[in-house]
């Protein structure tokens, strides 16, 4: 029996069965994204504290009882998920709080967050005996979804703004994707990507079209819960551009309350890039559309004009009685040199705006001391390293003696 009972509309509510939908709500066009829903009532038995004990499987799949995937699919073994938690007692410190941990999403097999959608969006194909895949991309699902599809055999079309950092590229050029340069945004290469993949029958691996691909990054929360022995945090911090993370994350802890393993939710903090800022501009006007601006920001990941998911981020925003804050971008820079000086963890421009976002929470009291809080570093510092060298300084150079190091050093 499939565990998908039935897809819904965030827009409008409608349901439908999957085997009648494959994207978005027919009524609303792609603002429709859909929910995935589940029997939770027959989930209830199968997922528990003592069975999730029990089990040995450190990666995503951990949580196949909550995934819309039968089984793991055998080609697929790359390690994704069960990422890192650290408490970051030096970051704690230069803060002012008490429990801050750090998710180190950069350490999935491509380097990012995406990866746990990717793997779901890749079984799926699989499952569906879908030919092609295709995503449109700032860069991380492009170079996510190449890898995935590299390992499952499967060829990939990929749509990425000319612009995007170079590493990025690189990624999808090594795994052998078909690889798109768009003259254009990233909002314009979504669009072409949406038409190809309607016309030539291409599996979409976007998380705003395809409603399973969201299931990935839910289990980010599953994770974080076993992580934290299960006490709740009292805000998850997250970078969003088109909503596809924080409101996957979400998911994951509704779920989790809805079968009883937590007691109560956390808030969910967006944080946004001020150049780029249409979710938390809609969130302050209490409003359910989106203003376009051109995005202007270093962080690429969440340099987004229409955000995508942007009706799940508010309801993830709104629901968890959290917030969203924006920041500037050399405020993302000197996010990026605090949390690797003081934790080790090197996270490219919107991995680490949720730091930047954090400490200005922080500065007008919008969190507490005492709140503990987790924040998830989506994408490893090496994806762009450009933006990186801007951040500081360049070195010395010496002649190779003690003599001139000598000089240097005084
Ligand atoms: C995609 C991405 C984000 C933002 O996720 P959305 O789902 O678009 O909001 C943040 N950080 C990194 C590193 C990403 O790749
Ligand atoms: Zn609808």
């Amino acid at each position: 029996m499939a565990k998908v009972e039935f897809l819904k509309c965030v827009r409008c509510g409608q349901t439908y069965s999957i085997d009648d939908v494959e994207y978005y709500c027919p009524r609303c066009g792609p603002e429709g994204t859909l929910d995935v829903m589940y029997d939770y009532s027959r989930i209830k038995q199968l997922f528990t504290k003592e069975s999730l004990k029990t089990k040995d499987e450190y990666s995503l799949w951990r949580y196949i009882d909550l995934l819309p995937i039968e089984r793991k699919p055998e080609l697929l073994n790359m390690q994704v998920g069960w990422t890192p938690l650290y408490k970051a007692k030096r970051l704690e410190q230069a803060l002012g709080l008490d429990f801050v941990y750090i998710k180190d999403d950069g350490r999935n097999p491509t380097a990012s967050f995406k990866d746990r959608a990717s793997a779901i969006g890749v079984a799926k194909a699989i499952e569906l005996d879908k030919k092609i895949m295709c995503a449109a991309s700032t860069g991380n699902a492009a170079s996510s979804l190449s890898g995935f599809a590299a390992c499952a055999g499967i060829p990939s079309y990929i749509f990425v703004p000319a612009t995007a950092p170079t590493a990025k590229i690189t990624q999808l050029l090594i795994y052998g994707a078909n690889v798109i340069l768009v003259d254009g945004t990233y909002d314009e290469a979504f669009e072409v990507c949406l038409q190809a993949s309607e016309e030539f029958g291409w599996y979409n691996r976007s998380c705003a079209v395809n409603p399973y691909l969201v299931e990935g990054k839910k289990t980010v929360a599953f994770e974080l819960m076993e992580q934290l022995n299960w006490e709740v945090p009292d805000w998850v911090v997250m970078s969003v551009g088109d909503g596809c993370c924080i409101s996957g994350a979400w998911k994951g802890f509704t779920e989790m309350h809805e079968l009883g393993l937590i007691d109560k939710l956390p808030k969910m903090l967006g944080v946004q890039a001020a150049m780029s800022n249409p979710v938390n501009r809609a969130f302050r006007e209490n409003k359910n559309s989106f203003d376009y601006v051109k995005p202007e920001t270093l962080a690429d990941s969440i340099s987004v004009g229409i955000p995508r998911n942007g009706l799940k981020a508010l309801r993830a925003l709104r629901e968890s009685s959290g917030d969203v804050v924006d920041v500037l971008d050399i405020e993302i820079l000197e996010a990026m040199k605090q949390m690797a000086r003081l934790t080790g963890v090197f996270g490219e421009p919107a991995g680490v705006t949720g730091l930047a976002g954090l400490r200005k929470m922080v500065k007008e009291n919008r969190i507490q001391q005492n709140e503990k809080v987790v924040l998830v570093v989506t994408g490893n510092g090496l994806k762009d390293i450009k933006s990186a060298m801007s951040a500081v300084n360049t070195p010395i150079t010496i002649q190779p003696s003690l003599e001139d190091l000598k000089k240097y050093l005084i």
